[in-house]
């Protein structure tokens, strides 16, 4: 049967292997069970039932809450050839009644419904209907609306039960990327589950990368990275609808097209974004979290959060809508401990002290998250209950050059400082106590103790640093509360007696070499790919990724497929693609070679997997952070700009970010006299925004990158 499955996965999607749980959870439906699948978003739920839907004899119901999501999924199966509709309330009577002929003559091989369908005065003449039908197949996506514990409960989910009560020996799957336990309990037993498998993936997703960066100049950044990212789909979360607003239109003004998308928009011109946004005519959306539900664009390669959200789960599923195609992607959060003071105004609920107290906990969750020094994606993971290493090679943290350094002695001070007081204060308490202050917040009894001022050798940023490494490997712990009192643990007493060791990570001074330089593909063909991508899209009035995915025209851009056969070793052509959209994009690849002289490159190519990674690895990452590595091995700054194919002045841009941040000092840049000249122009401009001003007051040769710089040193100043 495995054997059977793969060869209908090549045919019908033109994939090669299984993702995560697939193989055994279609193998499950398939043998007649009842499964709930939990995956994460992007991981591959629709696969799970469509293609049993593609084995089975006769027709799979599909129950879906979102109607806009159910257009699209339709959609997608037409364009691999697959016989699919929908009946929601978007269409005519006449139209439905169309579509339930088809599927009553065994037409169709799915049918999806909005769950409202088995509720009110239809619901009988619709069971009758699917009685009619006798459904090989079951199922039932976003199943966590079952649950009051999920967030998104649908009362009308409940009358979903009567899948299992009528129709006892048709498989049942339910479908959700929501995974505490309560909700699944609750999903297997009012769906009324027959000895139901469980499958559940994991949530990492290993193709979205983690940053969190100081929220200076936000928006100079986000315009900074967008210019990076030209021909890159994303979205720009902020809180407010007037930000929304006020953001898109500075990225507007700064060149980029972008449109806001907020909840008091009429409803025409909601979907008038979303549809622009969908079909790639719109790169950059700037949305409040009313944007997502129901998009299911699959090239999302980036997620930037302008503000902090309020929990880590509204976090992860906003990010997770980045990279779905499985392609690296960004996920990139401004934070500042401002945010987080006006969030917590903002989820204080008169007179609901407890849901008040629930908030305010994930909130400093969330904090945590941001001030967090470790492994982001661990942190992430752990959150959500799962085990990770601590080392993850793809988050802010884990990309920067880090070395460990011996600090058992110095934990072993603090931690009997924190013995000797009582574990009974906070941080900032002990750092002070340690470090011998003079100040009357001192307990009197306090200043007697053996411990007093031990640690007067090391500032407080380093005090502060050994705390959060502490409590991140787990040698110490904290009180839930506001107070975040500091306690000790077993392992503490490990430290304290000498059984442990404690290791400090440090930010290192020396870095590692730049990665090798990987496989390259023709960046004009991909763009003349693009172009006979979108022509196929507006014929058929679909998105452009459901014709064929970004990393299927990477590939082509990479291997340059002369024949049929090579064409279909290219991920995401299964036969259907091939035959329907094979000669359209053959014609433009083997043009393009016979103009530039080049050749079938197939031999390249590895299995698809390795082949993927691979390709991933090129896709352009945070490129002030590659600018960053390539300085830290010692390249001049010209050098690097050639290496990128940049301007001299881009680079320095992406530099001085890392001088506003205290990561890169500006006497690395520039001799001491020129940065007292460029600071004496900007003081003498009365501002420090626009270049322009300060530029016109110095000599010609001074560049704009050299003032960047030395701008964000003069902010930096500033501040402290
Ligand atoms: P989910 O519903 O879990 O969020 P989807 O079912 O929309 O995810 O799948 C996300 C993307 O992954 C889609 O573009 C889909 O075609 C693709 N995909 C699913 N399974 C595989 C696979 N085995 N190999 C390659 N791509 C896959
Ligand atoms: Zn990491």
């Amino acid at each position: 049967m495995k054997n059977k499955m793969l060869a209908v996965l090549k045919h019908n999607f033109g994939y090669d292997s299984f993702r995560l749980e697939q193989e055994n959870i279609i193998h499950s439906v398939l043998e007649g069970k009842d499964v709930l699948a939990i995956m994460p978003t992007g991981g591959g739920k629709s696969i799970c039932y469509q293609l049993p839907a593609l084995m089975l004899q006769g027709i799979a119901v599909v129950i879906s809450p979102l109607i806009a999501l159910m257009k699209d999924q339709v959609d997608a199966l037409q364009a691999n050839g697959i016989h699919a509709a929908f009946i929601n309330s978007t269409q005519s009577a006449d139209e439905q009644q169309r579509v339930m002929q088809q599927a009553r003559n065994g037409s169709l091989k799915l049918l999806y419904l909005a769950p409202e369908r088995l509720n009110g005065n239809s619901s009988q003449y619709f069971l009758q209907f699917l009685k009619e039908l006798k459904p090989a197949l079951f199922a039932i996506d976003e199943a966590h609306c079952i649950s009051s514990w999920g967030h998104d409960f649908r009362p009308e989910y409940l009358q979903l039960a009567v899948f299992k009560k009528q129709f006892p020996h048709t498989p049942v799957i339910a479908l959700t990327a929501s995974a505490d336990k309560l909700t699944q309990q609750d999903i297997l037993e009012k769906l009324e589950l027959k000895q139901p498998e469980v499958f559940i993936s994991s949530f990492n997703r290993p193709n979205i990368y983690y940053y969190i960066e100081p929220k200076r100049n936000a928006i100079g950044n986000i315009v900074e990275y967008l210019r990076g990212h030209k021909d890159d789909s994303g979205i720009i979360y902020a809180l407010s609808r007037a930000s929304t607003e006020s953001i898109a239109s500075r990225l507007r003004d700064a060149g980029i097209a972008a449109m806001h998308y907020h909840a008091g928009m009429d409803n025409a011109e909601r979907s008038k974004v979303q549809e622009h946004f969908q079909r790639d005519e719109i790169k950059v959306i700037v949305a409040t979290i009313a944007f997502g539900m129901g998009i299911d664009k699959s090239n999302v390669r980036f997620v930037i959060h302008h503000d902090v959200p309020k929990n880590i789960e509204g976090y992860y599923q906003e990010t997770g809508r980045a990279g779905r195609d499985g392609l690296k992607s960004d996920a990139i959060l401004f934070y500042s401990a401002g945010d987080i003071i006006k969030l917590k105004k903002f989820i204080e609920i008169d007179g609901n002290p407890e849901q008040t107290a629930v908030s305010e906990k994930k909130l400093r969750q969330m904090q945590d998250f941001c001030e967090h020094e470790g492994c982001r994606r661990q942190y992430l993971l752990h959150y959500f209950g799962e085990q990770s290493p601590a080392f993850c090679g793809s988050c802010d943290y884990c990309m920067s050059e880090l070395e460990e350094k011996d600090a058992t002695v110095d934990a072993q001070k603090l931690l009997s400082a924190i013995s000797r007081t009582g574990e009974r204060y906070g941080a900032g308490y002990i750092i002070d106590f340690l470090r011998g202050s003079a100040s009357e917040k001192i307990n009197p009894a306090h200043k007697e103790l053996k411990t007093y001022g031990i640690g007067k050798h090391l500032k407080k940023e380093e005090w502060q640093w050994m705390i959060k490494q502490l409590l991140g490997q787990g040698f110490l712990s904290k009180t839930d509360d506001a107070y975040a009192v500091l306690k000790l643990n077993d392992r503490s007493w490990a430290i304290l007696k000498g059984e442990q060791e404690m290791k400090l990570v440090m930010k290192k001074a020396k870095a590692r070499a730049v990665p090798d330089e990987e496989l390259t593909y023709e960046k004009e063909l991909l763009k003349i790919l693009r172009e006979v991508r979108l022509e196929y899209a507006d014929r058929e009035q679909v998105p452009a990724y459901h014709i064929v995915a970004d990393n299927s025209l990477l590939e082509l851009a990479t291997y340059l497929p002369q024949t049929f056969d090579e064409l279909k070793q290219i991920s995401g052509f299964g036969d259907y693609k091939v035959g329907k959209y094979g000669s359209g994009f053959m014609n433009a690849v083997k043009t393009y070679c016979r103009e530039h002289k080049l050749n079938s490159q197939m031999h390249f190519s590895k299995p698809k997997r390795e082949r993927k990674e691979k390709i991933e690895k090129q896709h352009a990452s945070n490129t002030q952070m590659i600018s960053l590595k390539m300085f830290k091995t010692g390249l001049p700054l010209d050098e690097i700009a050639e290496q990128r194919n940049m301007t001299l002045s881009t680079i320095e841009g992406h530099l001085s970010y890392f001088i506003g941040s205290g990561e890169l000092n500006i006497s690395q840049f520039m001799p001491r006299d020129k940065t007292e000249k460029i600071m004496g122009a900007i003081k003498q401009s009365g501002q420090s925004h626009a270049i322009k001003p300060i530029k016109d007051l110095l000599p010609d040769e001074i560049s704009y990158g050299e003032i960047k710089m030395a701008m964000e040193h003069y902010k930096r100043m500033q501040m402290s």
